[in-house]
């Protein structure tokens, strides 16, 4: 069942407690590197805004666990904020305490406070009984909004026991209620349904590529992770990315498959190199002939994709998440792009699960030609394997 969004409660003048995902990448200088996540809310804002309502803002920023860390503190995010919206964005050096409290009480309605990160306080990541720092933040208003749709696989102090104290009006931000809308669509998806699973390893993706198998017409598997499969199929692949505690697995995965008639798309060339760091020879191998033994796998190779567009642009619905390659770097970054451009022309529903196949579409400024991006990497994924997620189950049903 789906939650209560901010279009479903009066909201005219309340005070709103708003947890928001602005964990942004940070350039070595601590400037915001990439606003996406930021923007990502301002529909939210803006209707909160609206309707005249004070909101007070909280996030995490970065993987700090309990300690202060200047590098940590969202005050960038407060600036960029007020300097989108044209108004000032108040900032708080703490979120809990005297003058977190006092700056939230304090709010008048049309203003926007930020509080500061988070997860300076351990409480916010280890959360246990009887819940005081949730509690103190729930104080801070009587409406709750999850838009931080990248932390809802998390049972976080902020996600899931603010929330909890805040029962019957807690609910969903704009940009939650879009990914729901279309991340759901994964899980009773229009036929034929395809997904594209990339990455570096099998051991992060089980879970979900169990999941797609009771759901997929077919499975196309690209980057390290395929090597995993290909050496369960007998084949070579030198040195490349291999998981032999998971080679089982992947034996598993084809049989489970096989046996339900489902097709999993392997690739058919890749492209090997002689060194990872600083290469001087590459070279597109079949995969049935060998590479030289101490060469490495880093893209999948032109036939790869001719072979995978038939099937996929018969596609009605099709869900991608993870690259094809080694992208970062330019030279194996091929099919990674080949495949967001030939995919950017099919008329399927296409839902990009996160992270660097996001960023892989963005680079080639090609965003509108989808559905859908996610903003969650693992909040997708997890979604998807397990078909609900936490920091959304306590929010408020409809
Ligand atoms: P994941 O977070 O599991 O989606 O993995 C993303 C990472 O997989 C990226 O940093 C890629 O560089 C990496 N990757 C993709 N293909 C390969 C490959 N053939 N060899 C090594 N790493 C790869």
């Amino acid at each position: 069942m789906l939650p209560k969004t901010i279009k479903d409660i009066p909201l005219t003048k309340q005070k709103i407690l708003m947890r928001v995902d602005f964990n942004v990448p940070l350039t070595k200088q601590g400037t915001i590197a990439d606003t996406t996540r930021i923007d990502a809310t301002l529909p939210t804002i803006k209707f909160l805004l609206s309707q005249d309502c004070a909101i007070i803002l909280m996030s995490h920023l970065g993987k700090v666990e309990g300690q202060k860390d200047p590098k940590y503190s969202l005050k960038p995010c407060a600036d960029y904020l007020g300097k989108i919206l044209k108004k000032p964005v108040k900032f708080v050096q703490e979120c809990v305490g005297p003058i977190a409290e006092n700056a939230c009480k304090a709010l008048q309605s049309g203003e926007i406070l930020l509080l500061e990160n988070l997860r300076l306080h351990s409480e916010e990541t280890n959360p246990s009984p009887p819940y005081l720092f949730a509690k103190e933040l729930a104080s801070y208003a009587h409406i709750y909004v999850n838009d931080a749709f990248g932390t809802s696989h998390r049972k976080h102090s902020s996600t899931y026991y603010v929330p909890s104290f805040l029962p019957n009006t807690s609910v969903a931000g704009l940009l939650v209620e879009q990914e729901l809308h279309y991340l759901t669509q994964c899980l009773n998806p229009e036929k034929p349904f395809s997904a594209i699973v990339g990455g570096a390893k099998i051991s992060t993706k089980i879970g979900v590529l169990e999941a797609l198998l009771n759901k997929v017409s077919s499975l196309f598997i690209g980057g390290a992770m395929a090597f995993t499969f290909l050496k369960a199929e007998g084949k070579a692949t030198g040195k490349s990315l291999i998981e032999e505690e998971h080679i089982g697995t992947a034996k598993n995965i084809l049989k489970k498959a096989l046996d339900a008639n489902i097709k999993i798309y392997l690739p058919l060339d890749i492209v090997y190199v002689d060194h990872f760091e600083s290469f001087t020879q590459k070279k597109i191998y079949s995969i049935h002939e060998a590479p030289p033994s101490e060469w490495v796998g880093v893209d999948i190779g032109p036939a790869t994709i001719l072979e995978w567009e038939k099937p996929l642009a018969k596609s009605k619905t099709i869900f991608w998440n993870g690259p094809m390659g080694v992208f970062e770097q330019a030279e194996f970054a091929k099919g990674t792009l080949s495949l967001a451009q030939f995919l950017a022309r099919l008329p399927a529903t296409k839902i990009i699960g996160g992270g660097d196949s996001v960023a892989a579409i963005q680079s080639l400024h090609m965003s509108s030609a989808f559905s859908h991006l996610s903003t969650g990497g693992g909040a997708s994924l997890e979604l998807i394997e397990k078909g609900s997620l936490p920091a959304i189950d306590i929010l408020t049903r409809k």
